[in-house]
């Protein structure tokens, strides 16, 4: 049978305790994902990151890590690219201390390009100039570029194709609520919908590049430029709709880890579990 693994993007809202004892909390309420949140910059230390990695292990917990939001691989600004390409190599590392399997990131903008394709051209050489400079001991995780909710930014659906296919140590960050809000609602409205999405991506990337699959949600709010704010499973004036995401996954029959970025973070994660059952 397909296994689904849920979890929460960071330190659950209901724990107040150290980072490297989340994964025991995660398991004593019934969850077995965790997305580390490096967004503000890569500071865990190599002995911390590597306990929390060890007591992942132990609990069953499988990791990821979310990469600095201040990555721009497609600026105008060589400098901005090159302290970008850090942050990434800085995010690897610290992925393969605490032995998790992707690292989300934003890829970056269009703003100061002739088109998108030279945006997105740009940002493969830069990711291709991360995996060169990456130390050799780095193996386990992935470059994962993440699905964006805001029109202005790298993410669709054929960019994240696009520059997984040029990588090769890649595979994608499917965030359906930023696929949904960059679709003004349009998109992940029925089972269908995301069936399509996911057999895009392995007929594009191979089984291997979505085994598991990559995956956040949450409810969000958008605005023409599409993403404003992720809200809470229970706000009904919000979507997209759960049931619509775990039907398709169940009917796949794929492994896929759920991360959620709602507001309350794990209590979400757990209503996720118990409503796909
Ligand atoms: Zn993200």
């Amino acid at each position: 049978m397909a296994k689904l693994w849920f979890g929460p993007a960071g330190k659950p809202i209901s724990f107040k305790g150290r980072m490297e004892k989340v994964p025991e909390f995660l398991a004593s309420i019934g969850l077995d994902a965790l997305e580390y949140e490096a967004v503000r910059g890569v500071r865990i230390s190599e002995e911390k990151a590597r306990l929390l990695g060890e007591e992942a292990e132990k609990y069953g917990v499988i990791m990821s890590l979310h990469a600095p939001y201040y990555i721009n691989l497609a600026s105008p600004d060589p400098s901005v690219v090159e302290r970008s390409i850090m942050r990434i190599i800085e995010s690897m590392k610290a992925a393969e201390w605490m032995n998790a399997y992707a690292v989300v990131i934003h890829t970056g903008y269009y703003k100061g390009h002739k088109s998108k394709e030279e945006a997105v051209k740009q940002a493969i050489q830069a990711y291709k100039k991360a995996l060169e400079q990456l130390p050799s001991w780095v193996k386990k995780p992935d470059l994962s570029p993440e699905v964006m909710g805001k029109t202005t930014a790298i993410g669709d659906i054929d960019e994240v194709v696009m520059i997984c296919n040029e990588l090769g140590k890649c595979r994608p960050t499917i965030d359906w609520a930023h696929l949904y809000a960059r679709y003004q609602g349009n998109r992940v409205k029925s089972k269908d919908d995301v069936i399509k999405v996911v057999e895009y991506f392995e007929k594009n990337l191979g089984k291997k590049a979505i085994d598991p699959l990559h995956t956040h949600f949450s409810k969000i709010e958008y605005g023409k430029g599409g993403e404003r704010e992720h809200h809470t499973l229970s706000e009904d004036e919000y979507g997209p709709d759960w049931s619509v995401v775990c039907e398709a996954y169940k009917e796949i029959g794929i492994n896929a880890v759920i991360i959620s970025e709602s507001p309350i973070l794990e209590k979400d994660a757990l209503l996720m579990k118990e409503t796909c059952q």
